[in-house]
């Protein structure tokens, strides 16, 4: 625990106890009208404030326990072991939300919101990706600077979550369209409510349901000087270095949907009696619980070993890589996992509202990750390329 900390020991083992019973009871509760409606009920943001779900992450200067990392990542795994939609949300305002203007922001910025963030009177939501570009820096949306010192916001953002619940968006935009390199972006805090600020309705998703995705339209939004964020030609490094560490928090999302299928998996394989025998019993299910068990465990120490050195030196030179490792390899754990759950619980499984936990919903909502923040493509080009400068070698904070 952090000496340094808000809370005791004692305190936090029973908030991490307190989040897994709030997220398998009430939210899940909750999740099933949300699958339809798409939106989340006023109720669902009381309980999470009631629970200190936009809290627990903050410095105490903004309100906050002054947890380490790794402890702000164990809070959530235990709320990714519910829904989707809320797991997304929660994880987005644990981290891109405020850490994005608390590293770059002006300091006038600063000094009117970060003392918002600690019970939802300000959400940030993140918007990088266009429908009219590829991922990453190939990017279409003007900030055009004016005589002034504003800029004029012109473009548009695909596929972005929170639009619903938001008061502002960070988005990266093309400042100098005659630069070729990643200098030509910059980042900026956009108010929503600013004239031409537009939300374009998207069709619902597979899984993750009410997360408020959307996609934006900006029409000569204009912006004040206070709204960029770090330097101008800045926006793919603040990009760059604040997905680093989100990667890592999707990861955690991931780990926490695993270990609740794995443990359901176990339950359900100990309960079903085939030709006499319960089929936990069987070679060939053991199997799938050991392969299980394995990935999970070699996903859990990545994370670790990221958020210790992250609590070490937050821009130290493996971040990058070891985000997008831990990222890519959760893909492929929580992607073995959901499969083999399926095959255990055979055809309970495919249904809605098992006895054991939601099989169907988690096999849905899993599947945002391969996605959010980064295809596996992206994880792979962002590792290939820090392993070949570093020559293979990676450091370790034992
Ligand atoms: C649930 C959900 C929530 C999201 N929330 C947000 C959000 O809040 N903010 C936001 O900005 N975005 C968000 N996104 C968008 C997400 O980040 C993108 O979907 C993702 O980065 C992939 O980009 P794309 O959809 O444009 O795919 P594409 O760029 O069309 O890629 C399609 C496939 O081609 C591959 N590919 C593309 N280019 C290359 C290349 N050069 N080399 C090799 N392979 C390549 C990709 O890896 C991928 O497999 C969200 C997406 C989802 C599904």
């Amino acid at each position: 625990m952090n000496p340094n900390a808000k809370i005791t020991d004692e305190q936090f083992e029973a908030y991490l106890k307190q989040i897994r019973e709030l997220a398998e009871g009430p939210f899940d509760e909750m999740q099933k009208e949300i699958e339809v409606t798409n939106k989340f009920p006023e109720e669902f943001y009381e309980l999470a404030k009631a629970n200190d779900l936009y809290r627990y992450y903050l410095p105490s200067q903004y309100g906050g326990w002054d947890l380490n990392e790794l402890e702000i990542l164990r809070v959530q795994e235990e709320f990714s072991r519910g829904p989707g939609g809320m797991r997304m949300h929660l994880h987005h305002a644990a981290d891109l939300n405020w850490r994005i203007l608390d590293d770059y922001g002006t300091q006038e910025m600063k000094d009117e919101l970060m003392n918002k963030f600690q019970d939802k009177s300000v959400y940030v939501n993140f918007a990088l990706t266009e429908q009219t570009g590829g991922t990453g820096a190939d990017l279409h949306t003007t900030a055009e600077k004016q005589p002034d010192g504003t800029y004029l916001l012109n473009g548009e953002k695909w596929l972005i979550s929170h639009t619903d619940c938001s008061d502002y968006t960070y988005v990266i935009a093309v400042t100098d369209p005659n630069k070729t390199k990643d200098d030509r972006l910059s980042a900026f805090i956009v108010p929503d409510d600013a004239p031409g600020f537009e939300i374009i309705e998207m069709p619902h998703m597979m899984g993750c349901r009410g997360a408020g995705h959307a996609g934006l339209k900006f029409t000569n939004v204009k912006l004040e000087p206070k709204h960029l964020l770090g330097e101008e030609g800045q926006g793919m490094e603040v990009a760059i270095h604040s997905l680093s560490v989100s990667r890592v928090h999707i990861a955690m999302s991931n780990l926490g949907m695993a270990q609740r299928m794995l443990e359901m998996s176990l339950r359900r394989a100990n309960d079903r009696v085939t030709f006499g025998k319960p089929i936990a019993t069987r070679q060939m299910i053991k199997a799938k619980i050991a392969d299980m068990q394995m990935m999970i465990h070699v996903l859990r120490t990545a994370i670790y070993d990221f958020a210790r050195d992250y609590d070490i030196d937050p821009k130290n030179e493996y971040i990058t890589e070891k985000a997008a490792i831990c990222k890519l390899f959760s893909i492929e754990t929580v992607k073995k996992v959901s499969d083999e759950m399926l095959e255990i619980f055979g055809g309970d499984g495919y249904f809605e509202d098992s006895p054991y936990g939601p099989t169907e919903r988690l096999y849905r909502d899993c599947r945002a990750m391969w996605l959010e923040e980064g295809a596996p493509n992206v994880q792979r080009i962002t590792i290939a390329r820090e392993c070949q400068n570093k020559e293979g070698q990676v450091k370790y904070n034992f």
